[in-house]
């Protein structure tokens, strides 16, 4: 973590499943000292934990549905008063929803903050559903890999941390991915146009190569939170 920014950043990738926004997050977490914050993991900690709002939120996570504003809002605003945030926030899979756009920027104006900058991935969907439904990580590290574009160096083992364990989302199979795709398209997408008419859109071609996106998004989040 080299680099720093001056004011509480708050960052948002929108984009398709696939799109690449959790690597992304994690790079510039580590860049600048960001905080990923993703309501994908969140929810998944909650259904491993049982907790109410998991036990509510397994099934429609399952068939590829968004779970209701309310539960994504309630642990949203559970972390965001968490305070290693100060430095500020990549939103990673959030907001889903146009009454979760509100929400936010109702949070943020109360707290004298706003959007620094709302990056939409453009990718192609029948190559994210190809991405998705072959994608695993290491049960360990986390390190990512693809069936047929990624597979580990020696079969089996993880490049990074040697470990041999992995696993898989449940909903990464090609008919989930569908339906993820298909919410985003009519409940995310629209949102493009909510952060261009607040002036902080950025769109990034992110289909390149996983160095050549992180350096354009370095440069966004440089000049939107410096
Ligand atoms: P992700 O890890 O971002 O791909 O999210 C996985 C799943 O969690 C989604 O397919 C939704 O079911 C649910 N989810 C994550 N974030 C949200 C959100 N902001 N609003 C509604 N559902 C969400």
């Amino acid at each position: 973590m080299g680099e720093t920014v001056t004011t509480q950043a708050v960052i948002i990738l929108l984009g398709p499943p696939g799109a690449g926004k959790g690597t992304q997050a994690r790079m510039l977490e580590e860049r600048f000292g960001l905080v990923q914050l993703s309501t994908g993991d969140l929810l998944r900690a909650a259904v491993a934990a049982g907790t109410p709002a998991g036990l509510a939120a397994k099934a429609v996570m399952e068939a590829g549905g968004l779970v209701s504003d309310e539960i994504v809002l309630e642990i949203l605003e559970d972390r965001m008063s968490r305070p290693d945030i100060r430095a500020g926030v990549i939103l990673d899979g959030f907001p889903r929803t146009a009454g979760q756009a509100q929400a936010l920027d109702r949070l943020l104006s109360g707290r004298g903050l706003g959007v620094s900058a709302a990056i939409s991935l453009e990718v192609d969907d029948e190559a994210m559903i190809d991405r998705v439904a072959g994608r695993y990580a290491c049960a360990d590290c986390g390190e990512g890999y693809h069936d047929t574009h990624k597979r580990p160096a020696r079969a089996g083992a993880c490049d990074k941390c040697g470990g041999t364990a992995f696993r898989r989302r449940a909903d990464d199979n090609a008919e989930t991915a569908r339906e993820r795709l298909r919410a985003y398209h009519a409940e995310t997408a629209p949102l493009i146009a909510h952060y261009d008419k607040l002036g902080v859109l950025r769109t990034v071609d992110a289909m390149g190569s996983i160095a050549a996106i992180a350096t354009a998004l370095g440069t966004i989040v440089q000049r939107a939170a410096a």
